[in-house]
């Protein structure tokens, strides 16, 4: 079956056509087959190569190339779409959320929370503070075919307080999927107090930044304390990794991040596993960087995830640390520079409403996101690298990137159509992109219909 793009009124059959679509897929025994074609695909692979047209089948992408070569695939069991010129990309990762826990602890629809993640094009999330209790919620969830996108767990070995849940993880092994896209990634470390009852975070700095500090920062931030010594983290770290868990550990002053750091560089090296980092070890939030940190990500091939800052933040941060200590913030371009992987995260999504890719993008690519206005100057990056940051290196900070993160033959069909091309849109209006289509797994998982008239926009 064919589906054009053509404006309301050219083609009064397409909202009977999209119905059939909706009822016909699958004959039985046959695979289900989708062409989209007359496509932009931005593939997100090592080569960087666009193509245009794709062929899906059942799961996995069987083909990429010109339009003409992949039509010609076409069978009685293919849907064929032509989404003339729109965009393509690998479905959006984001790889620290608290979008389930979120929904958990307010009492949200975890249906309705997965909703507004596949409206926007985010087809995978890690879940970054799961307890037991969580894990089993979730489990269950899974296992009754409720999840529509991926999600990954990390398991808390203490909580934001600083209370040690402890090795209770280990009764999950590593990488293994407990329910059908519901997979246990690793374990979640405090390295410093982060919201705790009415507190926020507590990140801990060095004399070399708390010199620079306003008396409302020292008030707030200059007595905080570490969870953990060197060598406990580096024991707790240790444990993790001989029982092959990643972990990610959240870090926001210098001395938090200097510490896990240089724990973890400890654990390599005795665990023989000096550069390779096999596990992927990451650190969390790294707020306020120094130079002598900076490399240290690259070497030991640690992964630095950082929630794309807004001026607002900023502004709020300056007015503890000092202005001369802005310039330790969030450092994503020079971590880019050092050659270290990076990702872009949301953290707590509908606070921050980071949730949605195109304003991560943004804000990470114009550096000035937020209603507040700022003198501060905030590190950017270019639309590619921040688009990398959401597809192909947050693949490579969840350990799926062998399946998932770019367009590739033999790799998992999730993916999204957008309304535009970032690249070729103003920066600014890159909050305007719009989702169309989301496919996890091969399947069709969303289809914006703005104007309610129950054909997809993207066959209007
Ligand atoms: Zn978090």
């Amino acid at each position: 079956m064919k589906f054009f793009l053509m404006k309301r009124g050219c083609f009064p059959g397409i909202s009977f056509a999209f119905l059939i679509f909706l009822s016909s897929i699958s004959p039985v025994g046959a695979q289900n087959r989708i062409i989209l074609h007359n496509a932009k695909i931005y593939t997100m692979a090592d080569d960087a190569s666009v193509n245009e047209a794709i062929l899906v089948e059942g799961n996995r992408i069987i083909a990429l190339g010109i339009n003409e070569a992949i039509l010609s695939m076409e069978d009685v069991n293919t849907d064929v779409f032509d989404l003339q010129g729109r965009t393509i990309f690998p479905g959006f990762i984001d790889p620290h959320t608290h979008l389930f826990g979120q929904a958990f602890g307010m009492g949200y629809d975890l249906d309705l929370i997965q909703q507004l993640a596949l409206e926007v094009g985010v087809t995978s999330a890690a879940e970054m503070h799961v307890s037991e209790e969580q894990t089993e919620y979730y489990r269950q969830y899974a296992q009754s075919d409720n999840m529509r996108f991926r999600l990954y767990l990390y398991l808390n070995f203490n909580d934001s307080c600083g209370n040690v849940w402890g090795s209770w993880y280990e009764k999950y092994p590593p990488n293994v999927d407990i329910g059908p896209r519901l997979r246990v990634n690793g374990v979640k470390i405090f390295s410093e107090k982060s919201l705790c009852g009415a507190n926020g975070a507590e990140p801990v700095f060095s004399n070399k930044l708390l010199k620079f500090f306003t008396p409302l920062g020292l008030a707030q931030w200059g007595n905080t304390q570490l969870l953990f010594s060197f060598d406990e983290l580096k024991k707790i770290i240790l444990q993790a990794t001989d029982q092959g868990y990643q972990v990610a550990v959240h870090a926001i002053g210098d001395v938090g991040i200097e510490t896990t750091l240089k724990a973890i560089e400890s654990v390599l090296k005795s665990s023989q596993d000096k550069k390779t980092n096999r596990y992927r070890h990451m650190v969390m939030h790294n707020h306020f960087l120094t130079d002598d940190l900076l490399h240290k990500y690259a070497r030991n091939n640690i992964i630095a995830l950082i929630e794309p800052p807004t001026t607002c933040q900023a502004n709020n941060y300056a007015e503890g640390v000092g202005e001369r200590n802005m310039k330790y913030f969030k450092r994503v371009d020079d971590l880019v520079e050092t050659g270290a992987h990076v990702a872009i995260d949301s953290d707590w999504p509908i606070v921050t409403q980071l949730l949605n890719p195109m304003n991560k993008l943004r804000a990470i690519v114009t550096g000035k996101a937020g209603t507040c206005p700022s003198d501060i100057n905030l590190q950017r990056v270019s639309v590619f690298e921040g688009l990398k940051m959401m597809t192909s290196e947050a693949a490579y900070a969840l350990h799926c990137e062998d399946h998932l993160g770019s367009l590739e033959i033999g790799k998992l069909a999730d993916l999204v159509v957008l309304s535009q091309d970032p690249f070729e849109v103003v920066p600014d209006n890159i909050r305007d992109i719009q989702v169309l289509l989301t496919m996890v797994d091969g399947k069709i998982e969303f289809l914006r219909d703005n104007d309610g008239d129950s054909i997809p926009d993207i066959l209007e």
